[in-house]
């Protein structure tokens, strides 16, 4: 274990990757910061905040109208920046990547512009009690309006999903997938790829959230064969407000427009027009092109590490965490699953997550309090919050440390 965390360590030198990220240097209540709210949002590299600055400083302008040179070079780099997605996730072709705000607004893509044509009365769409409320209410809204039915596998102890009559609950109603490939919750990695094959001999296509994995693993496409990718710019380093939806092209060409406006047209009449080819047929009106080429030097500051060596150290980081965790009486850790991320969800004897949050706030710890937009497995454990810390590879093993100490610091203090 030692040998391996000392390897590691020196793939993953966050010491000196924190340089990078001048928010990371800060004091917080008279404490140094440490942040563990990286589910909920990451920080931002400068090699991120300069590619905003001088695409602001130097090439503003808007993309593809334009026959002039600033709007070329902004052009340039939006598009740049969606070849640099399709090949950090694989995808065979840019024209694969659509720029969203999010991986909320990517989702609703999916039920709006693929749901609305192909799900009709009495059709299933399959969910799981697992997923962020991303991935459900689209559907509901989905389901509510064409009368479709909703149907979940349900969630084990363990923080796991229940495969037990999986096969059963697909008939040839179901339409679609959907489930989350990391849980935002319980850091579980769900088993997508035997989900993606169950679903496709059957012929039935999987939406993957992949909010939470994106960030952390490795991910091909191809190699998955998910008809539907969803994912967020702001939990990888780049800016709010940009996201992506990748699907497989045949997908994307049959499904009518998203959102109607500027640049998503072919041509125009007073009562028809027709449409432009993707991924402009679902990208309306102005992006945003600072955001996407922030995306874009996100991806590059990745790459730089390598997402393997992302993937092996926040592993060793999330073990060594949960080891100690477990150590403090009347910790209550949720999930449990075998192949996990770096979410861990928990709680403390009868302390109210909002009372431990602001009492690690105190101590410079930033962590997150509440259903973290996930009612359906609060129901399930009967709790109404937990309290969450989830890691970065920019966090290190002193600051779980100063963590842990601070927990039992809460149990003295909250004297449960
Ligand atoms: N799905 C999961 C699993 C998430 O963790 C989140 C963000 N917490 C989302 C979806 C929604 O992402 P966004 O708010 O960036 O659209």
């Amino acid at each position: 274990m030692e040998t391996d965390m000392q390897s590691s360590k020196q793939t993953i030198d966050a010491a000196k990757i924190r340089r990078d990220f001048p928010v990371l240097n800060q004091q917080v209540h008279g404490k140094p910061l440490v942040y563990f709210d990286n589910g909920a949002t990451t920080q931002k590299p400068i090699a991120v905040i300069k590619a905003l600055t001088r695409y602001y400083e130097n090439d503003n302008a808007n993309v593809h109208r334009g026959i002039h040179q600033l709007s070329e070079r902004a052009t340039n780099g939006f598009e740049t920046a969606r070849k640099k997605v399709a090949a950090f996730i694989g995808a065979k072709s840019e024209r694969q990547i659509i720029f969203t705000r999010g991986t909320t607004e990517s989702i609703n893509l999916v039920a709006a512009a693929w749901g609305r044509k192909f799900v009709s009365e009495g059709d299933e769409i399959i969910l799981t009690e697992m997923e962020h409320h991303s991935n459900l209410i689209p559907w509901q809204l989905l389901a509510q309006e064409k009368g479709a039915v909703l149907k979940y596998l349900s969630i084990t102890e363990e923080g796991t999903l229940d495969f037990t009559g999986f096969e059963s609950i697909l008939s040839n109603r179901t339409k679609l997938i959907a489930v989350t490939h990391m849980s935002n919750v319980f850091g579980t990695i769900n088993p997508i790829k035997k989900i993606i094959r169950l679903a496709h001999d059957r012929g039935i296509p999987v939406l993957l959230d992949a909010a939470q994995s994106v960030p952390h693993l490795p991910i091909d496409v191809e190699h998955l064969d998910c008809d539907f990718l969803a994912f967020s710019g702001h939990k990888m380093l780049a800016p709010t407000g940009i996201g992506v939806l990748y699907a497989k092209r045949s997908r994307l060409e049959n499904m009518d427009p998203y959102q109607g406006g500027g640049e998503m047209i072919s041509s125009v009449w007073h009562d028809k027009s027709t449409w432009n080819e993707i991924p402009h047929k679902f990208e309306a009106g102005t992006p945003h092109i600072a955001g996407a080429i922030g995306l874009g030097a996100a991806i590059d500051y990745l790459n730089t590490l390598g997402m393997e060596n992302i993937t092996h150290y926040e592993q060793e980081l999330t073990t060594f965490a949960l080891d100690k965790m477990m150590r403090i009486p009347n910790m209550k850790i949720y999930g449990n699953a075998p192949e996990r991320g770096g979410a861990i969800s928990f709680n403390i004897g009868n302390v109210h997550p909002h009372d431990l949050s602001h009492f690690l706030d105190q101590q410079g710890i930033a962590v997150r309090a509440g259903h973290h937009c996930a009612q359906l497995i609060m129901r399930k454990f009967d709790i109404a919050a937990t309290t969450r810390a989830s890691f970065y590879f920019y966090n290190t093993f002193e600051e779980i440390d100063y963590f842990v100490e601070q927990l039992t610091e809460a149990q003295r203090f909250f004297d449960y």
